[in-house]
Formats: structure tokens, C-alpha cells, sequence
């Protein structure tokens, strides 16, 4: 599957001046705010008009979607606005139908391309199909599943295809829904530099006013499109009300989010100068946070030390500690100064934290 042109082929007889847009509600609620929200999306840069119709919820209970029976609001959507139209298909019997009533896009859900007996029953109903099929990374961030997912479709004669990066889940707080982890993406666009590569941000943040700047991110590191959960009313949405975004927001998010185009006069290296510069802030971001959590570890070291009686500095601790990183840090290319030089100021941020909890 490696450097096939092929597989960008669908994306690039597009012929867009900008990122390819998928867009409209996570779940088709009602005939009326299906073709409500189509209506509202008809004449922006929206190529392709979401909805889904089966849903998979995290427990059961919560609104699973009205099945079937939406497959005959797309199609009016189709006839309505001209729309092309998308779902997502977790089972032979979805992909039947989904084809039968003449859906034009497909996406394979985080929850189904976790599991590879889910992937070759799809790759298996799919086979020889012309429908662009995108699939959505895994829930957890394992590259080499989300590829396995993809050459299974691809080896069923497959061609029009792509992936979603939706985040990963982790049990940990952070403040988004499903962590970017933009590393991992990074190396899938290395290793398949032909497969189109969609963000969705709705899924990344959980939350509509964090949805612009990771639109941005994903553009700044090359991604070909986005596909961002819209609904009129998005807070009385029927599932993922915190994320959707209005019609009037997605239109004004497409008019700010800067997009490069490679054009003579922006020359191939002024576009990989950017997309290093875009890999920088993802790495800056996640060291400022690491060392945010280090200092966290810290206080409650202070913490412990207070309570009994200990002193703030740890010689021989802390001594292991450099010996161990000036190691690790020449393994790396990083000169025994600077690992020394950068150690230091840690060391010292921490000792202030633990004497600011020690003295009050
Ligand atoms: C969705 O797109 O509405 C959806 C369920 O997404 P995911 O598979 O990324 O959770
Ligand atoms: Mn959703």
C-alpha cells in the first residue's frame, strides 16, 4: 500500500481550494433537523454533509441512533441540496444498506477500528467498492492497529481511502475529551504520505470553543481536511451537545483558519519549514506539561518532607538523579552541559516549590 498515488486519487480530482470539510450533526436526530441543518450547510465550503445514524454509546441507555430509517433523510438531503453524504458503518448490515441507499462517504468508527475481526467483517462487505472509506484512528493510540485496519480494506481492492485522527482516549484528566497525541499522526502521514489525512476536532476536544485551534494545529501540520460536528441547536443536541458548533461558527472558523497552500510563490520549503515549526509547538506544549506535572510530584514530596520534619535538599538523591539523565541525554545527542544546565533550573524550580509548602 506504500506510495500508491492511488489512494489520494478521489481527494485530489476534487480539485478544492481548501481543506476538504465534512460537516452536520453527530447523530440524525429528526427528518426536520437533518434537512434543517443540510439547508444551512448548502452553500459554505462543506463537501460533505455527516450524520450519523447508528450510533455507538460509551454505556447503554444513552440515544443509539434512529437506524435505518435516516438513510432516507441523507438521501433527501441529496436530492434537497446537493450534498454528498456521509455515516458511519460498524457491521456488514450497515455497510448494505448504507451502499444500497446510496451514501457516497463511509467512516469506520474509533470503536469498530480497534477491533480487527470488526475491520475484515467491513473490509470483507466492502470488497471491490467504489465509496470513499475513511477510517478513524482506534481508541487507543496504536499506530499499528489503525494501519492494519486500513491495508485490510485496501487489500479487498478498496482504493478511495483516508483516515480520521479523532484523539485517543486516556484515563487521565486532561483538557481534551480524546488527546491529540499530533506525534502520532506526524509518523502516520511518514509512513503514508499519500493517505489522506482528515482531523476531526469535534472528537479531540469535547468542547466547541476549543475547536478552532486544533483545527489550526492539524492544518499547520498538513492535514487535508476536517470534519467538525455541526447542529442548529448544538446544546440540546441528543448526543455530543458540548462539541457541536452552530453553522453561522463553522463557516466562521473556515473564513480564520489559516491554510497554506503550496503555490510557487510558497515554495516546498517555506511549507516544510512550517510543518516543523508546527511539530515544535505540538513538543514544546507537551514539555511545558510534563514539567508541570513534575513540579505537581514535587509538592506533594513537600508535602510528605513537612510532615516529617525532613530537609528540602537530598544530596545523594539528587546526585543520582543527573548521573542517570547525563546518560540518557548523551544516548539522545545532548551534551552533558546542557542536560546539567537544564537539570539545574528543574532541580531549583522544585526546591522553591518545596520551601514555599515548608515555610507556608
Ligand atoms: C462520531 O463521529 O460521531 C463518532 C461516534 O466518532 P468516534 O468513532 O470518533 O467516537
Ligand atoms: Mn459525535
Amino acid at each position: 500500500m506504500e506510495n500508491s498515488k492511488e489512494l489520494r486519487s478521489w481527494l485530489d480530482e476534487m480539485n478544492l481550494d481548501h481543506p476538504l470539510v465534512i460537516a452536520g450533526p453527530c447523530s440524525a436526530e429528526t427528518e426536520s433537523q437533518v434537512l434543517e441543518i443540510a439547508h444551512e450547510l448548502k452553500d459554505t465550503d462543506v463537501n460533505y454533509y455527516r450524520a450519523g445514524i447508528w450510533k455507538p454509546r460509551t454505556r447503554p441507555g444513552n440515544f443509539e441512533g434512529v437506524g435505518a430509517l435516516g438513510l432516507g433523510w441523507l438521501k433527501k438531503v441529496k436530492e434537497e441540496t446537493g450534498l454528498k453524504t456521509c455515516t458511519e458503518v460498524a457491521n456488514a448490515t450497515h455497510v448494505k444498506l448504507a451502499i444500497e441507499n446510496d451514501v457516497d462517504l463511509l467512516w469506520i468508527g474509533a470503536r469498530s477500528s480497534v477491533s480487527p475481526f470488526i475491520m475484515q467483517e467491513l473490509a470483507d462487505a466492502l470488497e471491490g467498492t467504489d465509496k470513499i472509506v475513511l477510517v478513524k484512528n482506534p481508541v487507543n493510540p496504536d499506530l499499528a492497529l489503525w494501519l492494519g485496519g486500513i491495508e485490510r480494506l485496501y487489500s479487498k481492492g478498496i482504493t478511495k481511502l483516508g483516515a480520521i485522527h479523532r484523539g485517543f482516549s486516556t484515563f487521565e484528566k486532561t483538557k481534551y475529551r480524546n488527546i491529540p497525541e499530533w506525534q502520532l499522526a506526524v509518523e502516520f502521514q511518514n509512513r503514508f504520505p499519500d493517505l489522506p489525512l482528515i482531523c476531526d476536532p469535534s472528537h479531540i476536544t469535547g468542547k466547541r470553543d476549543m475547536i478552532f485551534d486544533v483545527s489550526q494545529t492539524a492544518l499547520d501540520l498538513n492535514f487535508d481536511g476536517l470534519m467538525i460536528e455541526t447542529h442548529t441547536d448544538p446544546d440540546n443536541a441528543w448526543s455530543d451537545a458540548a462539541q457541536q458548533v452552530t453553522p453561522e461558527r463553522l463557516v466562521q472558523i473556515m473564513k480564520d483558519l489559516r491554510i497554506r497552500k503550496v503555490t510557487e510563490t510558497d515554495s516546498s520549503y517555506r511549507s516544510a519549514l512550517e510543518n516543523c515549526r508546527a511539530q515544535i509547538n505540538v513538543i514544546d506544549d507537551q514539555l511545558i506539561n510534563l514539567l508541570g506535572k513534575r513540579m505537581k510530584v514535587a509538592d506533594e514530596i513537600g508535602v510528605l518532607k513537612k510532615d516529617n520534619n525532613v530537609a528540602v535538599l537530598q544530596s545523594r538523591r539528587w546526585n543520582e538523579i543527573l548521573g542517570n539523565m547525563i546518560l540518557e541525554g548523551q544516548e539522545r545527542g545532548l551534551s552533558e552541559e546542557f542536560v546539567l544546565r537544564m537539570f539545574k533550573a528543574i532541580h531549583q524550580e522544585s526546591i522553591n516549590h518545596q520551601e514555599t509548602i515548608i515555610n507556608g
